[in-house]
């Protein structure tokens, strides 16, 4: 089954303390989309300017990515710069050009109404809605969200909330929603917003996964080089979603929900070794087959009566 995912695609310009690049391939769908073709068929829907790269857009074609919702209009590329702290888990946002993503209006080809899973990739809470209006009954709506929005846009999203099956944030985002400094009290609280899962992302510490009286806990992939952590968290989310995706089941288990966070986290661990997407366009299905094993006997424990 294939997965309809809606979000950024930027040109990015990324800062750490030890190296410098501008104008890369970026933005959440970008991730997101890249993320889940590994597992299954995309529909992307997004925004780019008449000066995208082409070599991007045959990047994305010669990936399981369906191009036909990407709209591609006169004026400039979304733009996005960021800096990292030395920690490489705390950066800066240094500018954000809007550019033709001002104006934006996600349009869905016809034959994409009907997609069974869709990833909502980070943007403003209401294109994430006006996404949904344009859907007849999805089977897994998940959607990822950023601190910005709840800042500025908090009523679209708690509007949202109702509508998704699973939301994705990361554990600053999670305190600032519900105003809690527990991640358990901020799941349980968020899924009382509407979402049924939630998976909270820590950063280099893993993530939580929340359902009704069930719980995971998913380590990081110990890695010696982070070269770039930007778009961890969307590839984190087009793993999970292109996963469940793939296994097509009747209807998502949290057994499933497992096993899709723990793809998503490899898929997160290769992206960081390399600025953009640059480490994987350098890997396929058995590295992530492998990595996955790994993470199953780094966790493997037996319980001693
Ligand atoms: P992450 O590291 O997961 O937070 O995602 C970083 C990506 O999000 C970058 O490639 C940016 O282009 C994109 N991004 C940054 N700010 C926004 C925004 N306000 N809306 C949509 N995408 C954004």
């Amino acid at each position: 089954m294939s997965v309809l995912i809606v979000g950024s695609i930027a040109l990015d310009t990324v800062k750490t303390p030890v190296e410098e690049h501008a104008d890369l391939l970026g933005g959440s769908a970008s991730y997101a989309a890249v993320g889940a073709s590994f597992f299954t068929d995309v529909n992307l829907v997004g925004i780019v300017g008449d000066d995208f790269p082409k070599a991007h857009i045959d990047y994305f074609g010669s990936r399981r990515i369906d191009l036909a919702g990407l709209q591609i209009v006169p004026g400039k590329t979304f733009r996005w710069s960021g800096e990292y702290h030395w920690d490489l888990n705390t950066r800066e946002t240094r500018s954000v050009d809007l550019n033709v993503f001002e104006h934006f209006e996600p349009k869905l080809p016809a034959s994409y109404a009907n997609s069974p899973y869709v990833l909502l990739a980070n943007i403003a809470p209401a294109l994430q809605n006006h996404v949904l209006d344009q859907m007849q009954k999805p089977r897994f709506v998940i959607a990822d969200t950023m601190d910005l929005w709840i800042n500025i846009a908090k009523d679209e999203l708690l509007k949202l909330l109702k509508r998704v099956d699973m939301l994705i944030l990361n554990d600053s985002e999670a305190r600032q929603l519900t105003g809690e400094t527990s991640l358990i009290k901020a799941g349980g609280k968020i899924r009382a917003m509407g979402p049924k899962y939630v998976a909270l992302k820590k950063g280099e510490h893993g993530c939580l996964l929340f359902g009704e009286d069930v719980f995971f806990s998913c380590g990081a992939y110990p890695l010696e080089d982070i070269h770039d952590p930007t778009g961890a968290g969307d590839t984190f989310a087009g793993g999970l979603a292109g996963y469940l995706a793939s296994s097509n089941q009747a209807e998502v288990t949290f057994e499933q929900l497992r096993k899709a966070v723990v793809y998503g986290s490899v898929l997160a661990s290769y992206n960081v070794e390399a600025f953009s997407l640059e480490r994987l366009r350098g890997i396929s299905m058995p590295d992530v087959e492998q990595r996955y094993k790994m993470f199953k006997l780094m966790s493997h424990f037996e319980v001693i009566e």
